[in-house]
């Protein structure tokens, strides 16, 4: 199944895409964790993406679908993929709406996390996210056992710096500009079903799987 995850930034899409990719067997593909471990990395393409990201914007396009495309063209995403951050505005959706069909192959469904930006800010303010297994957590709502320390690998917790407050509010009015017209880009192409992401997590989870699985039925 070749599912992709849009919401506003702080919506659950990390956290969700790590159960649904799981209970489908198929990887979750992060363009924001790509990009996080090439800036952790020093490579050129981090040390290009961290002036974007530090500032709330888009990195480039070509950039972003280059990455990708190398990312689809490995063999584990044969049997399908779930896309975390990516496409991010409606040129990126048609290029991979192009290289899909180069390749014989759609979209089958895109979930979108609808939930109110009170919510967004209070779960961005809070995020931590291990350095080592990149889990995300959060201080008050999912909380570790011990503070600062990843309960799965025993990494180290530490806050994004894109989310200060003052990077949140830019992040936000990039999304509403940018990445919203995406939900009625795909509800044109009839693949989008919206899901309530706000109460816990594992009741997110479940709302997500049940509309995948009417989906596909
Ligand atoms: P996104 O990938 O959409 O930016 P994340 O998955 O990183 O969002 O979640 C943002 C923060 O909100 C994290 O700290 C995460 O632990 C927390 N979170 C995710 N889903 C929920 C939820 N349903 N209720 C409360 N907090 C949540
Ligand atoms: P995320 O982890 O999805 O919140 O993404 C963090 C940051 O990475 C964003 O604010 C952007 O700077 C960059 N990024 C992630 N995905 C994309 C994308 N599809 N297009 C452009 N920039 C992206």
């Amino acid at each position: 199944m070749r599912v992709v995850l849009v919401g506003p930034p702080g919506a659950g899409k990390g956290t969700q895409a790590q159960f649904i990719a799981s209970h489908l067997s198929i990887p979750k593909i992060s363009t924001g964790d790509i990009f996080r471990a090439n800036v952790s990395g020093g490579t050129p393409l981090g040390k290009l993406a961290k002036e974007y990201m530090d500032r709330g914007d888009l990195v480039p396009d070509e950039v972003t679908v280059a990455m990708v495309r190398d990312r689809l063209s490995e063999d584990d995403t044969q049997g399908g993929f779930l896309l975390d951050g990516f496409p991010r505005n409606v040129p990126q959706a048609e290029i991979l709406k192009k290289m899909l069909a180069d390749w014989g192959l759609s979209l089958d469904v895109v979930l979108e996390l609808v939930v109110d930006d009170e919510e967004v800010v209070r779960r961005l303010a809070g995020r931590r996210t291990c350095r080592s297994c990149g889990k995300v957590w959060h201080i008050d709502f999912d909380p570790p056992s011990r503070e600062g320390v990843c309960d799965a690998c025993g990494g180290e917790l530490f806050q994004r710096d894109d989310d200060r407050e003052d990077t949140i509010r830019h992040r936000l009015e990039v999304y509403q500009e940018q990445t919203a017209p995406l939900v009625s880009f795909y509800a044109d192409e009839q693949i989008l079903i919206g899901v309530d992401a706000a109460g816990p997590v594992e009741e997110v989870t479940q709302r997500a799987m049940a509309a995948l699985r009417r989906f596909v039925d």
